[in-house]
């Protein structure tokens, strides 16, 4: 039967709006989910903003959604109505293409964007396809896995990836959405943890989450003061600008890496000497797979991880996007419904 639901659509770009919708029945692979928190994420400028390609407007935003499935479309197996789910970025895999039949699901050629090509988490009510869905451990509230989905498997797929092994020095460079859940996943892996921000403000925060030292990157050169603990086999970049992450580079240790997670149209700029004499590896990493989606959440709730949260009404989903894009969260904001 169909039923009522309100959403919160960008009508054309820079419009954000709350609708009234109706349900329909979910696709053959897809189900239908009752959302009951969605995270405010910066991707999402991509549909309010319009800055990617092929955006069919009207569009419903949010890749951080958290809900419980209510309907399942043909041939979904595997999951089952009640079922408390989340969706994030990479909408799932296809299945047949090249990168999924090797196992590289994140690079799967057919994969979608979850609010990008079809409607996302600002709704009561969203289809997603089975192959994307992460499973919500019973102990993690549906507000505080929203924001694990995206800002969480970001910085854990990347650190669980990385060639650090316990011990090892670990610099997490910016300390916002994702670097505040970078640096208690960094902790509880069991690196050293080093926090790299723009300001003294944020030493005792970055300690509190975990941090063993904090280089204030306006006061001092980050990569001197990266050498001076040893070097970093890892520095994740979790802040966007190209400068940022050529200015910490030299801090990286022999051999080790500097993983890009913020986008940012400022190209990056380093020699080929601070590449060459010591192997330095400069590399970017998307979201992950949705095996180490239900990873990161099983990991947050065994190990206290959480994120940083207030929420809003899903009504207030306009005035929280502002928010956030003014650089004014702390440090997420995540939409509760009903
Ligand atoms: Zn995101
Ligand atoms: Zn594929």
């Amino acid at each position: 039967m169909n039923r009522a639901y309100r959403a919160v659509e960008v009508a054309s770009p820079g419009q954000l709006r709350l609708v009234q919708r109706t349900t329909s029945e979910p696709g053959p692979g897809q189900v239908r989910i009752q959302v009951e928190a969605c995270g405010v994420c910066h991707s999402d400028s991509a549909t309010v903003d319009g800055t990617l390609p092929g955006i069919a407007y009207p569009r419903v935003p949010g890749h951080e959604a958290v809900g419980r499935i209510d309907a399942l479309g043909e041939g979904v197996q595997g999951w089952a109505v009640g079922q408390r789910v989340g969706v994030g970025f990479l909408a799932g895999s296809c299945g047949y293409c090249e990168f999924c039949r090797n196992g590289d699901l994140v690079n799967c050629s057919n994969q979608e964007y979850t609010g990008i090509h079809h409607d996302g988490g600002y709704a009561e009510v969203m289809m997603a396809k089975a192959t994307g869905l992460v499973s919500v451990p019973d102990d993690l509230s549906s507000v505080d896995a929203a924001p694990l989905l995206c800002a969480g498997l970001t910085t854990f797929s990347a650190l669980r990836n990385s060639p650090a092994k316990a011990g090892d020095l670990v610099a997490v460079l910016g300390i916002g959405g994702l670097g505040h859940l970078g640096v208690q996943y960094a902790r509880h892996m069991g690196f050293e943890v080093v926090a790299i921000s723009r300001d003294d403000d944020t030493a005792q925060l970055a300690k509190t989450l975990g941090a063993h030292h904090y280089i204030n990157s306006g006061a001092s050169d980050p990569a001197a003061a990266l050498q001076a603990l040893g070097g970093a086999k890892v520095i994740l970049i979790t802040a966007s600008g190209g400068k940022t992450v050529a200015e910490s580079f030299k801090g990286l240790r022999p051999g080790g890496v500097s993983i890009v997670l913020g986008v940012g149209p400022e190209p990056i700029e380093t020699s080929s000497v601070d590449l060459i004499f010591g192997s330095r590896k400069l590399e970017g990493a998307l979201t992950g797979d949705p095996a180490t989606g239900d990873r990161t959440l099983r990991f947050s709730a065994l190990s206290g991880v959480s994120p940083m949260i207030e929420t809003a009404p899903l009504e207030e989903a306009a005035a929280a996007y502002a928010k956030m894009m003014a650089g004014q969260a702390r440090f997420r904001i995540v939409l509760k419904m009903g």
